[in-house]
């Protein structure tokens, strides 16, 4: 299997080099060539099977060429043995025909360790292979940088640096980011807001002497490993809940556009997905777009589900060149405007083809609080914030086709939110309960990217 950018002037390249450049050097996405299709007696074979299992069915030909079939099955085995659930992924029942699928029972509590988990363990053992090093560097509003902080820890070979905005994540974020002491991790305070974060590492990515030097590899949702680990679940609750033989709905709380674009991914397998729903917060680029064909950014207003608040979504990329069928030149073209902060226009045809893949809806804060204290009333499961936004999106969906909602993040790590909304504090599962107590370690950084690069040349032992 070989990947090619979503903007055509990279080199194609095998799995394991998608995975450990992240970003591709035109500055596209990665995508498989071609998409491998499973047959419905192979989607039944998976109803009930362990999670592990589905997994391996489900992401074996995508890398076979990296890893075989024992390897890839042992790196399985261990990305998810640490998560709290032998389900793994969960389904409640929350009203008539609608599910809530419980993506939060990993070390960090958020969806993002399903794939980050996984993608520390298939760096690791690409790395002892090839006796390289990576300095990864990412960017995060909370949940990613907890997530990779989290699976790389300790990990040989690898050196993390995550950026967050200093005071602008939740206490259980930032302390998960800086209570591991291995000394291969680095948390970053930086001063300014999480676009500027980003926007440094963006920097530090298109630096191509940086970026050979120390071995940059990126940990964002723009890896093709990650969306490629999150396409699982859907199988998963799909076949629970009836697939192939009937079809399913799904909601998806979305920010960056990986985790429902890895939705459309299972559908393109053959999973049948009836409605693939994107739920947003009032920072609703996406819902827009979709409405009216153009995508006009909007400043950044902060939210109750601030993992959602982001404008430039960079994963709808890979829709658009699907929707484009890989017209990559008009891809290019799209996120030319984009990078200029200028609005850009879907063209007609394309645009009827996302219309065809998603649905979409947009929720207020005033909602999203009172979802949060209908359900925890009504079904007596308290949701986070991010997952309320897509449940109410949900509701207003439901159909003849069974609905399953992504619930994002555990309520524990935005306690403040639902407990303002409930007047019940949800607690943090017993086996991070003392991470209050922890010791911190956090390095604050000012919005310098000359001094960023001396840090982290500083940092692996690479000074001049
Ligand atoms: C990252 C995140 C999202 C958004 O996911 P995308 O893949 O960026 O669309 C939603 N909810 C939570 C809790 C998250 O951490």
């Amino acid at each position: 299997m070989r990947y090619i950018s979503t903007r055509g002037a990279a080199p194609l390249l095998g799995f394991e080099a998608a995975m450990m450049t992240g970003l591709a050097r035109d500055g596209g996405l990665y995508l498989p060539e071609s998409i491998p299709h499973l047959t419905a007696a192979e989607i039944a074979a998976m109803a009930g099977a362990p999670y592990e299992e589905i997994a391996l069915r489900v992401m074996r030909p995508f890398v076979a060429e990296a890893f075989d079939s024992a390897t890839l099955s042992r790196l399985i085995a261990g990305a998810y043995a640490g998560f709290g659930h032998p389900a793994r992924a969960p389904i409640v029942q929350i009203g008539p025909g609608h599910f809530l699928l419980e993506l939060f029972h990993g070390p960090t509590l958020a969806f993002k360790d399903f794939a980050m988990q996984l993608l520390g363990r298939m760096m690791q053992a690409a790395l002892a292979r090839s006796g390289g090093r990576v300095t990864i560097v990412g960017a995060t509003s909370g949940d990613t940088g907890s997530a990779a902080i989290e699976a790389f820890a300790g990990l040989a070979g690898v050196d993390v640096f995550i950026l967050f905005p200093d005071g602008r994540v939740s206490d259980v974020q930032r302390r998960q980011m800086t209570t591991p002491d291995a000394p291969n991790v680095h948390a970053l305070a930086l001063s300014g807001d999480f676009d500027d974060c980003q926007a440094r590492v963006k920097d530090l990515f298109n630096d191509h002497a940086f970026r050979d030097r120390v071995g940059l590899a990126g940990v964002n949702s723009i890896n093709w490993a990650r969306i490629l680990a999150q396409i699982v679940y859907y199988f998963a609750a799909g076949t629970a809940l009836g697939a192939p033989h009937r079809a399913v709905d799904f909601t998806v709380p979305t920010g960056n556009f990986g985790d429902v674009f890895a939705g459309e991914m299972a559908r393109r397998m053959g999973l049948p997905i009836g409605r693939l729903i994107v739920a947003t917060n009032h920072n609703d680029i996406l819902h827009r777009t979709l409405e009216t064909g153009t995508a006009t950014p909007e400043p950044v207003r902060p939210s109750i589900s601030p993992s959602m608040d982001i404008q430039v979504s960079s994963n709808f990329e890979r829709a658009l060149y699907l929707a484009h069928d890989g017209d990559a030149a008009a891809v290019a073209a799209l996120m030319a405007e984009q990078k200029a902060g200028r609005p850009f226009a879907i063209a007609p045809g394309p645009l009827a083809r996302l219309r065809a893949a998603f649905a979409s809806g947009r929720v207020s804060e005033e909602e999203t609080r009172a979802t949060i204290a209908r359900t925890q009333a009504q079904a007596g499961e308290l949701l986070c914030p991010h997952s309320a936004v897509g449940v109410a999106v949900a509701e207003r969906h439901l159909g003849a086709a069974p609905m399953v909602t992504l619930a994002t993040a555990h309520p524990a790590k935005f306690p403040d939110a639902v407990e303002a909304a409930t007047g019940i504090r949800p607690a943090l599962p017993e086996r991070m309960a003392d991470l209050h107590r922890r010791p911190e370690r956090v390095t604050r950084i000012a919005n310098d990217l000359g001094g960023l690069r001396a840090l982290i040349l500083e940092r692996i032992g690479q000074a001049a």
